[in-house]
């Protein structure tokens, strides 16, 4: 019930929240040299926060759409979705000067667009929770069968985590982080737990502050390829 609401009520503000937007943007747009600075820098702060709602609201839908979405299982090459991640996040590479390297990845049996969200979550917070000066590196493992689970490994070498938040992190909104450090909605671990909860994988975090942070994700081997 929880989750039909989150659905509903995140559906029901993406259209007014998308008309505010463009409101406040024709508004500044239309100004001939009337508005202050002070009331530009008003404005500006305006469509900022209206676009953060945005993501918000964009990111619960996915996350209210992704619980109970069971579509035809396929073959999902993580190679595969590792380009295409890359490819979305070229800018945020190239700004941050991040290295991302990839070793060989299995082919997955399951949902393809849930899979694609989580590669490309993990991806996007490596690069995204920088450590100070520290040009991001990811680098994401592949290891062969250990016992009965095939692993995948997100490694960074970021500002890393407390120990004390493991759990936390993997809730809907818990930011360890303010907005104006880094933004973010609050709701890419949680997708990460729902899509792995979907294809019976597990997630592991280790993290040392101020080296980094490694997230496993186990698949059981009925669904390795
Ligand atoms: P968002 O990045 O949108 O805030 P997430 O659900 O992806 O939301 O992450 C939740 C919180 O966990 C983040 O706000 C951040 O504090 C922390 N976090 C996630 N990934 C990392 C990482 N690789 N390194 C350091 N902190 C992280």
């Amino acid at each position: 019930e929880l989750t039909a609401f989150t659905y509903g009520v995140s559906h029901d503000l993406k259209s007014p929240s998308r008309t505010a937007l463009q409101m406040v943007q024709e508004g500044l747009l239309s100004d001939n040299g009337n508005l202050t600075a002070d009331q530009r820098e008003m404005f500006e702060g305006a469509i900022d926060t209206l676009q953060r709602m945005q993501c918000l609201i964009s990111d619960l839908l996915d996350y209210g759409i992704l619980v109970d979405q069971k579509p035809p299982e396929e073959n999902v090459d993580l190679n595969t979705l590792v380009e295409e991640v890359l490819f979305d996040l070229r800018d945020r590479i190239s700004e941050t000067d991040a290295k991302v390297n990839a070793s060989r990845l299995p082919i997955i049996r399951g949902y393809r667009s849930q899979l694609r969200m989580l590669m490309q979550n993990f991806i996007s917070n490596g690069i995204k929770y920088q450590r100070d000066g520290t040009p991001p590196l990811v680098e994401i493992k592949s290891d062969k069968l250990r016992g009965d689970t095939v692993s995948i490994r997100f490694i960074d070498n970021g500002c890393g985590i407390p120990n004390d938040q493991f759990d936390k992190i993997f809730g809907v909104f818990p930011r360890l982080h303010r907005q104006d450090e880094v933004h973010g909605s609050g709701v890419g671990l949680a997708i990460c737990k729902r899509v792995a909860f979907n294809h019976e994988a597990t997630i592991t975090v280790t993290s040392t502050l101020g080296e980094g942070s490694t997230f496993e994700v186990s698949f059981p081997k009925g669904r390795v390829r």
